[in-house]
């Protein structure tokens, strides 16, 4: 049988380096959750929640995710929703991972004992995230969402990982405060020495290596932030300022909030850098979706030119909603972060769309956004298989040549994250 156009360019498409715009692995793998085994970490996020999703009883999942208990018991409780689940987009991920990563064809009750010998083999490899990300992945470098407060250059390998540092800390809760006190040197007494301590502090990030900057508050509250008065935001932030003095938890109001992200991004507007949006559907089992629609962005992006956004997880839902915005304004691009393994036949749908809607230069294609290095290997499989397909439809519908598609591909899997974000290497 003759080959596919989508078999033709997955030959070369299967090789090109990437750059992976977004992950969450803990960086040096040393500091990973242990004791963990391949249960306890292919279920740390993503495929429980399609589990659970199935109706699988939660007492199942906490009991599959204990590494002191036989593993093959563990995984005879949950295989029948593991079944129900393995043929959603983040159950392929990780079957592909399993056979890519370990030479294991499937994960079943049969097969779950070796792969796990063979995962707990690259536990103890000081080189497994070499191996996954550079030799298997052929991934130049990923962008990593980091949790800790600062890390200094050889707090991780610089050749795999680049940083962004979440805003989301300093609009609410404010955990992160007495780091911030301490880096900035500025004691926090009133709104405007709070106001100060963040710009030194965004500041202090982009001067210490830090890329650029991610907001994932679309989990507790919706897009928009309106603009605010200061008299007004000052007189909420006294509420705020006795939770920052006693250590209490604090949920910031709304206005609150919208005033101190404007402020962020009027920092960030002279940083020459990006920030990640995280639009669309949650992560979990529930949440309140419409408030992810990045049409709540709209305003931001007209009043700070300056600023990269950089859309993630093409909205989805909301992909023609993302599709739009990055027509519109020429500092918005869509990024496929996640999208792949939420859905590999919406993400194909979604990127023949954006090639007859938006610029090429402006389509990031793949993020793996994984909290395990070994899902990351099952993710870029099947972006690249995803690109391969959307591009092959535009060649079979006489759009462009198969030159012109591998061209294409480079810059989606590529060029385009170092030249939208403004990466060097
Ligand atoms: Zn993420």
């Amino acid at each position: 049988m003759p080959m596919t156009t989508a078999e033709k360019l997955f030959e070369s498409i299967a090789v090109l380096p990437i750059m992976d715009t977004h992950e969450h692995v803990p960086l040096r793998q040393q500091n990973r959750e242990l004791p963990c085994d391949v249960l306890t970490e292919f279920l740390s996020h993503y495929f429980d929640k399609d589990l659970l999703s199935a109706g699988m009883p939660r007492n199942i999942l906490d009991h599959a995710r204990n590494p002191e208990l036989p593993i093959a018991d563990r995984f005879r409780a949950l295989s029948p929703w593991w079944d129900l689940c393995r043929h959603t987009g983040y159950g392929r991920s990780l079957d592909l991972s399993a056979r890519g990563v370990y030479g294991i064809e499937k994960i079943t009750g049969d097969t779950i004992e070796e792969l796990n010998a063979r995962f707990q083999a690259g536990v103890e490899n000081p080189h497994h995230y070499r191996h996954v990300l550079k030799d298997l992945c052929h991934i130049d470098r990923s962008i990593v969402d980091c949790p800790g407060y600062r890390l200094r250059a050889d707090d991780y390998d610089a050749q795999l990982f680049l940083l962004v540092k979440r805003l989301d800390p300093y609009l609410s809760r404010f955990g992160q405060v007495n780091d911030m006190v301490a880096y900035t040197g500025i004691e926090i007494s009133d709104f405007d020495s709070f106001l100060a301590a963040v710009t030194r502090d965004i500041q202090n990030f982009r001067e210490n290596g830090y890329v650029g900057f991610k907001l994932g508050v679309a989990y507790e509250r919706p897009l928009h932030f309106a603009r605010v008065e200061k008299a007004v935001a000052r007189e909420l932030f006294s509420g705020a300022l006795k939770a920052i003095q006693t250590g209490q938890p604090y949920q910031a109001p709304l206005a609150l909030q919208d005033y101190i992200l404007h402020h962020c991004l009027s920092v960030i507007s002279t940083l020459d850098t990006f920030i990640q949006v995280h639009t669309g559907y949650q992560e979990g089992n529930g949440n309140m979706v419409a408030h992810s629609d990045p049409l709540l962005l709209n305003n931001l992006f007209l009043e700070y030119p300056q600023i990269q956004f950089d859309l993630f997880h093409i909205g989805y839902p909301y992909v023609a909603q993302v599709g739009v915005l990055a027509k519109l304004f020429a500092n918005v691009s869509v990024d496929f972060a996640w999208a792949n393994i939420i859905s590999p036949t919406a993400a194909e749908n979604a990127l023949c769309e954006y090639l007859d809607l938006v610029p090429r230069n402006k389509i990031l294609a793949f993020g793996g956004d994984y909290l395990f290095v070994d899902g990351i290997y099952g993710h870029q499989l099947m972006a690249r298989r995803m690109v391969s397909r959307a591009l092959a439809r535009k060649v079979d519908g006489g759009q462009m040549d198969e030159d012109e598609a591998l061209a294409t591909a480079k810059l989606l899997l590529h060029d385009n994250a170092l030249n939208r974000l403004g990466l060097s290497l």
